[in-house]
């Protein structure tokens, strides 16, 4: 995508001071003369910023501005090894909750509805996010944070929330749990915000049916600010990002170039208004494109595709590289296969054996023939020969948090 004007000047002018305003950049570009940046060709000669440096200048290593500046900072959630901290000045909470206003608005949210919150609140950035989005847009916020389901159900109920933040996993359990209890005509959802986490066509089925809700993707990391960086539209093509904000760029994982506009790759964002902790190519790992041209539902800014996984999640299977995503789009493809799935990946008798195993709601005697038709349509599509299983439905494991869908047996 090309760096326009504004995006040019904005880097410009993070460039002229960076050294002098954060240890971590100074050290970093000590040998990079940052005036030579003028355009987008020398921007993209600059180094990239791994999640890695950042785990390195733990605590305040990134901070970018005296500490009397700093009102809050965030924790990335690192499951493993030292966490990330990101501080955050005045303006950059502000900014996050400018931009979080606009993905509400941009899903046709109004100060007339009331907003359930279920992402968690503390050290990283969900929760408290999309409250400052709410409350900036005088909308009412019901911040039940995760879990309690119980509770969970009775507040969208008795306080007659119209819409739902969650991840997808909560949201696709939320929606099991009110079928179940015969809710469904207690709620009065009309909308769903769902972050964090990939998500197959299927599930998104699934979910919008089962609340008979519309759902916009919402998109962010705790490193550049937090989720609402970006927000599907209307249209449902990908997710409108913040420019004005941010520069997108993607990258091949492997070579590590820039490719072309509708090409998948691995999404690296600047931050160009960040005071706290600014970050320049900062890498996300989550694998994307950038949709060319104009949306159809006119807004200025680009579109991002739905995330289709991280490539770290690349699994190597037969010298094949596969992402969890191709498995999602070929349990789209029949009918009688659910979203829910899991890959387990086992080494016997000197050869990797992966296993699909996939919820349907067929009687037993007819998993074969789903089976059948699941391998056939992995083959077309995917190419290996891999073992495919049918379960019954609810069989597989759901999770309030990303749902681990790959359980690697082989190291
Ligand atoms: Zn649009």
């Amino acid at each position: 995508m090309r760096m326009n004007e504004e995006q040019l000047n904005l880097v410009k002018h993070l460039l002229s001071d960076i050294k002098e305003r954060s240890p971590f950049y100074r050290e970093k570009f000590k040998d990079i003369d940052t005036s030579a940046i003028v355009d987008q060709g020398t921007f993209e000669s600059l180094p990239f910023t791994e999640k890695a440096d950042l785990r390195g200048a733990y605590p305040l290593g990134i901070m970018a501005v005296p500490e009397s500046e700093v009102v809050r900072i965030h924790s990335s959630s690192g499951t493993t090894g030292t966490p990330v901290i990101i501080p955050y000045t005045k303006r950059d909470v502000e900014d996050w909750a400018i931009m979080f206003e606009r993905c509400y608005r941009m899903a046709g949210i109004t100060n007339k509805d009331r907003v359930q919150i279920t992402p968690g609140y503390g050290l990283w950035t969900a929760g408290i996010g999309f409250q400052a989005g709410v409350e900036r847009l005088g909308a009412m916020a019901i911040p039940t944070g995760p879990g309690n389901t119980e509770k969970q159900l009775q507040m969208m109920c008795d306080l007659k929330s119209t819409v739902i933040c969650a991840t997808s996993s909560y949201a696709l359990l939320l929606a099991e749990e009110i079928s179940k209890q015969g809710l469904k005509d207690k709620i009065h959802l009309k909308k769903g915000i769902i972050g964090s986490e990939r998500w197959g066509a299927n599930m998104r089925k699934r979910i919008a049916k089962e609340l008979g809700i519309e759902l916009y993707d919402i998109y962010g990391l705790t490193e550049i600010y937090g989720p609402g960086i970006g927000i599907s539209c209307g249209q449902g093509f990908g997710m409108h990002v913040w420019e004005d904000y941010l520069y997108f760029e993607v990258i091949d994982p492997v070579t590590l170039k820039n490719v072309p506009d509708g090409q998948v790759g691995e999404l690296v964002i600047t931050t160009l208004r960040k005071e706290g902790a600014p970050l320049i190519r900062y890498r996300t790992h989550d694998l994307t494109r950038i949709i060319p041209g104009q949306c159809p539902c006119g807004n200025r800014f680009h579109r991002i595709d739905t995330i289709t996984g991280r490539t770290d999640d690349m699994l190597k299977v037969k010298g094949v590289n596969m992402f969890p995503a191709q498995f999602e789009e070929v349990l789209s493809k029949v009918p009688d296969a659910s979203s829910e799935y899991q890959i387990t990946i086992d080494h016997t008798d000197g050869r990797d054996v992966l296993t699909l195993s996939f919820e349907t709601e067929v009687p037993e005697d007819k998993y074969s023939t789903v089976e059948n038709q699941v391998l056939k349509t992995f083959r077309a599509l995917v190419g290996p020969t891999i073992e495919v299983k049918a379960v019954r439905m609810g069989t597989l494991p759901r999770s309030m948090k990303k749902t681990a869908r790959v359980v690697d047996n082989r190291y």
